[in-house]
């Protein structure tokens, strides 16, 4: 069968070279279109059958669902799916000693935004996947590129809400040097904003002070932590509970003016076991109890879309085989993936990729060398296993 992509080097250059940075603040945020229309094309050279899917809310981005081998319309399909983000976060160029946009080989490392996190993933399913002849598959390999993951995850939830990939297995490729992970904390990102009524500051009765409301609900917010942390534990977490860091308050404007609104901001990260509706249904109800029948008006909104917590069983094929090929045990990561939206879809999920993200969402960003050829060789193995 013919081949006809660039080779490696060329694929991460042409990867790199094009910005796809994603941020919920407009004057950071660009398209990922020209990354998709690229692999686009780079796939359908392979024989893939590929589908460009623009995000609903944001067109001028998309998906990419590109598959290959015999999908089975009815019965089990055991295929395999691999799958990552084709946008970055944003850089502050001036902190580079590089082009974050020219793909740079020193001290051998791969310098470039989105080298780690992850657009070098893609090149390196390309590679792996040259070393098959596709018309031997048994059943399908189904190459996902998303938008978004960096901000509003649109182009997960949008995979979620359209489309039923034919497989039961997936590799998300994010930076986890080279050894599996196969459970990840949850994170929900919100703010309480509290209206009470501004007055003269020499007379209390004239006002309602939002600041001394906002005091009870630091206080409600830090009881509520504690009570999560008594009732959900799991060792596999280097920090074994969840979290809630009060990250932001604001409120009122003059020492002699009675304060008439506050608003605080919080993260919470979940274990698995917790999910984003629940924890939003107890902090309601906590609210509502703080504040029956006082006159304050409060309000809880969410900063960005909550990220479920994620666990895919141990004895899982895909954790074990993914074991056996890294040479590594599966573990937890501290950071957030896509890998919830697949497994709300029945796709058993790992992530394992090349690159560190100690190296991820920073100046200098850059993808060891050393972990290239033996992230080829994994995701080699793992087709074999999973498509032949
Ligand atoms: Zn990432």
């Amino acid at each position: 069968m013919e081949k006809t992509t660039p080779n490696l080097m060329n694929m991460l250059h042409q990867l790199i070279a094009i910005p796809s940075m994603s941020s919920v603040n407009p004057s950071f945020d660009t398209s990922n279109r020209a990354v998709i229309d690229l692999l686009a094309g780079w796939f359908e050279a392979l024989g893939f059958t590929v589908q460009v899917m623009p995000l609903p809310r944001q067109p001028h981005k998309a998906n990419l669902i590109a598959t290959i081998g015999p999908v089975q319309e009815h019965g089990k399909n055991q295929g395999l799916m691999l799958a990552g983000h084709t946008d970055t976060v944003p850089c502050e160029e001036k902190f580079w000693r590089f082009n974050p946009f020219r793909l740079t080989e020193r001290e051998n490392r791969l310098y470039g935004l989105g080298t780690a996190d992850m657009k070098s993933f893609f090149a390196l399913i390309i590679e792996a996947f040259k070393r098959f002849d596709a018309s031997r598959f048994k059943r399908p390999l189904v190459v996902l590129a998303t938008a978004d993951e960096e901000s509003s995850m649109e182009g997960a939830a949008m995979l979620v809400e359209k489309t039923r990939p034919p497989v039961r297995y997936a590799v998300i490729g994010e930076p986890t040097g080279l050894k599996p992970a196969n459970a990840h904390k949850g994170m929900v990102m919100d703010g309480i904003r509290l209206i009470g009524r501004g007055g003269h500051s020499s007379n209390p009765t004239l006002g309602l002070n939002a600041m001394e409301s906002m005091h009870q609900v630091l206080g409600e917010l830090m009881r509520w932590r504690n009570d999560l942390q008594r009732r959900y534990q799991d060792n596999r977490f280097a920090v074994p509970v969840p979290t809630l860091n009060l990250g932001h308050i604001h409120g009122g404007d003059n020492p002699n003016r009675i304060c008439d609104q506050c608003e605080v901001h919080f993260d919470l990260r979940l274990l698995p076991g917790m999910d984003v509706q629940s924890v939003h249904d107890e902090l309601h109800a906590r609210l509502t109890a703080l504040f029956a029948g006082t006159e304050i008006k409060w309000e809880c909104f969410p900063l960005k879309p909550g990220t479920p917590p994620m666990l895919t069983p141990q004895d899982s094929r895909i954790v074990r085989n993914c074991e056996l090929y890294s040479q590594a045990d599966a573990h937890a990561v501290a950071f957030c993936t896509e890998g919830p939206y697949l497994t709300q879809l029945g796709i058993e999920t790992v992530i394992l990729g090349p690159g560190n993200i100690a190296q991820a969402h920073q100046p200098d960003e850059y993808l060891a060398l050393s972990n290239v050829q033996p992230y080829v060789d994994i995701l080699a193995e793992l087709i074999a296993e999973h498509c032949l």
